[in-house]
């Protein structure tokens, strides 16, 4: 089943046109990563899925829902896809479980007793159930990334996009939040995720997108794209990465 479909997606910032007529196609369960150098659009595409940013041109459609049409309820298509950042934007004066609380209790019609025991229950699955009373400041990166993680997962999503969730943590904190994403992957989430972690990407994506200057220059299964690149500059690209 296509959970996501994005037809000739274009974004312009003023005149500097950011993503060129972008197309893809994710099936449920799927789990794609897109790699790419920097400032090629990775992170506007990401942005553009959940409406973070307006698009300019074209089409993103999640669920037969189309994300550009103003009969449909934006905000409501948006709750079923939770994003983690490279930084991980926890609410330093709530505590871990407050953090992971507030967004389903804003916007869930469930008790508070059902959603308390969601984000215990998700904080069991992140390693953290015994942080779920302290402060975000008392924790590792690591430990927040994967607090925000189980934040956004408390919004029972059905999407999870991840732009470069482990870029800014201590190379001994990459592997615990590489795992919790991987056990995510293994329950069939549909994700999408940016990552400079090639071995990751190897090893859970289903399929990889090469972007380069705002285009989608290559996609295939992660061993095809590793291995037999058929573009010069996916080529270019792997050779400084790998
Ligand atoms: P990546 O995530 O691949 O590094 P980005 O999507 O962050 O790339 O950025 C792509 C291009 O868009 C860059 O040239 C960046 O400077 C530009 N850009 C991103 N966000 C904005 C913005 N809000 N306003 C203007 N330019 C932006
Ligand atoms: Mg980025």
């Amino acid at each position: 089943m296509t959970k996501l479909k994005v037809e000739h997606l274009k974004k312009s910032f003023g005149d500097l046109e950011v993503l060129k007529d972008l197309n893809a196609e994710v099936q449920e369960g799927e789990v794609i990563c897109i790699i790419g150098p920097s400032g090629s659009g990775k992170s506007t595409f990401l942005r553009c899925l959940n409406n973070l940013e307006e698009i300019t041109g074209g089409k993103v459609i999640i669920d037969d829902r189309d994300l550009t049409d103003p009969s449909q309820n934006i905000n409501k298509i948006r709750e079923n896809i939770g994003m983690v950042f490279q930084h991980f934007n926890l609410f330093p004066h709530l505590t871990v479980i407050e953090n992971i609380m507030l967004a389903p209790k804003e916007l869930k019609d469930e008790s508070d007793e059902e959603i308390r025991n969601r984000a215990l229950s998700l904080l069991e699955t992140v390693g953290l159930a015994e942080k779920a009373d302290d402060y975000p400041k008392s924790l590792s990166g690591g430990q927040k990334q994967r607090v925000a993680i189980a934040r956004a997962l408390a919004m029972q999503p059905d999407i999870m996009l991840f732009d470069e969730p482990t870029s800014a943590l201590d190379p001994e904190m990459v592997g615990d939040v590489l795992e919790v994403m991987q056990k995510l992957a293994r329950e069939g989430m549909t994700m999408l995720v940016v990552t400079h972690e090639m071995g990751f990407a190897k090893e859970v994506a289903d399929r990889v997108i090469f972007m380069d200057g705002g285009y989608i220059v290559e996609e295939g299964p992660p061993e095809q794209l590793f291995n037999h690149p058929q573009h010069e500059r996916t080529k270019d690209f792997l050779d400084k990465v790998l």
